[in-house]
């Protein structure tokens, strides 16, 4: 480790590793440090992505691919369910990841590539002068140490800690914060090719529950509510552990997660002075279906991107840099954040008989092609009643 360094990347998940990638690939001297002591354990994550988002940033490999899956399902309050087949759900259906492996790939990619990595190492406070931020202190092995940087990427995930040291508003509201818990289970019987998830008011308060399989009888199973219905005797693992005493009596759990994802609108500014925010710490994950992985790759690849220009220029400050916060605002993943974030919205309000009336009328849906927005645009078309309940919906997906 050296005492001066182009940039520091803080956090070893998709968007610290991709980041890192990046601008080590750009000719950059890079840190990335990560205070866990092994890059991607332990997971907590359900490892789901889609293909076609998958593959901008690396090329598939079945090293770190658990299932490849070839349907979808949606089951409504009522038990009844719609099958999304493969000719219709195409490549948005995608994989299920093994993190472990996964996070550990990037990471040595970006090793590769020339930047240097630490672990069991957290960055403690950053260092500013005049206001602008130019590295961190580093705890390593409980020894302090000062790393300069011309910028610093906070890729610090959800519990973000470096960006609120900087004085930037981090809060996510309670009732934004799914409050999540996962078992990975083995020993049941489910479609190894299939991720399922449930919706519901008894079964997961303003959120969901999923069955992703992870292989031959394995699968994460889990669920996310909102933090708001959390409480003594209805925690997440509450309603984890009713569903699965029900549906997989003599299934065995070998692992056990827990963690939050924030369902909120991305913080209001992600530049500062010196300072780019990306990934979870950026709270740019989908508010409707929680995925953060790709999310937290792309705003990894443009921070890093961005930042190389501005060291080009020899001009850090937020304005910049700038050109980050607009380029993934204005992205198809930014435009899908605000788009989601008002269907999240609506569909949380819903009863539990009106979720049911969704799922049947989409239960006959012909979709050529299958997106959450192709979803949302036919129901809308089925239920004119719905649609009216709220104006704001319809404009934002037009
Ligand atoms: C239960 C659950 C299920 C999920 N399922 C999915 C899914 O199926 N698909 C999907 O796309 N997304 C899913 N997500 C979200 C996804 O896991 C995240 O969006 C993604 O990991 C974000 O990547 P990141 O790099 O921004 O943050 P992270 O992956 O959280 O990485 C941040 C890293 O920074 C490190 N760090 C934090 N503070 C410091 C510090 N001070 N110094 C050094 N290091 C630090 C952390 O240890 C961590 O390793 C799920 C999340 C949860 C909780």
């Amino acid at each position: 480790m050296k005492a001066t360094y182009d940039l520091l990347v803080i956090g070893g998940g998709p968007a610290g590793a991709i980041a890192a990638r990046t601008a080590a690939r750009a000719g950059h001297s890079v840190l990335l440090v990560e205070k866990r002591p092994a890059i991607g354990a332990p997971v907590r994550c359900a490892e789901g992505i889609g293909k076609e988002a998958l593959a901008e940033f690396v090329e598939p490999d079945e090293r770190w691919i658990s299932a490849e899956l070839k349907r979808a399902e949606l089951v409504g309050p009522d038990g009844v369910s719609m099958l999304l087949e493969a000719e219709l759900a195409g490549s948005k259906v995608g994989y299920i990841l093994d993190r472990k492996v996964f996070d550990r790939e990037l990471v040595w990619q970006a090793a590769e590539a020339g930047a240097d990595v630490m672990v069991k190492t957290r960055a403690s406070a950053p260092l500013i002068s005049h206001g602008v931020v130019k590295g961190a202190v580093l705890e390593v092995c409980g020894e302090k140490k000062k790393v300069h940087a011309e910028i610093t990427i906070a890729a610090d995930g959800v519990e973000s800690k470096f960006s609120r040291w900087c004085s930037v508003d981090t809060t996510v509201p309670v009732r934004e914060i799914m409050s999540s818990c996962q078992y990975l289970m083995t020993d049941i019987d489910i479609d190894e090719e299939c991720t399922t998830f449930f919706l519901g008011n008894e079964i997961a308060p303003e959120g969901y529950l999923w069955i992703f399989p992870k292989g031959k009888r394995t699968a994460n199973v889990g669920v996310g509510i909102s933090g708001k219905k959390s409480g003594k005797g209805h925690r997440a693992k509450d309603y984890l552990d009713r569903f699965v005493r029900k549906r997989f009596p003599d299934g065995k759990t070998i692992e056990c997660i827990v963690g939050g994802v924030s369902v909120c609108r991305p913080l209001a500014c992600t530049v500062a002075d010196g300072l780019i925010i990306a990934g979870d710490a950026a709270r740019v994950v989908d508010p409707l279906t929680g995925g953060g992985i790709y999310n937290a790759m792309f705003t990894g690849d443009l921070a890093a991107k961005v930042a190389s220009k501005a060291i080009g220029k020899g001009k850090v400050n937020a304005a910049a840099l700038m050109p980050y916060d607009e380029g993934w605002r204005t992205s198809a993943m930014g435009k899908a954040i605000e788009r989601n974030y008002h269907i999240k919205e609506y569909l949380i309000k819903l009863p539990d008989e009106k979720l049911n009336a969704i799922i049947h009328s989409a239960r006959s849906l012909d979709m050529k092609d299958f997106s959450t927005l192709t979803l949302v645009k036919e129901l809308m078309k089925r239920n004119p009643k719905l649609v009216a309940e709220l104006a704001v919906l319809k404009a934002s997906i037009g």
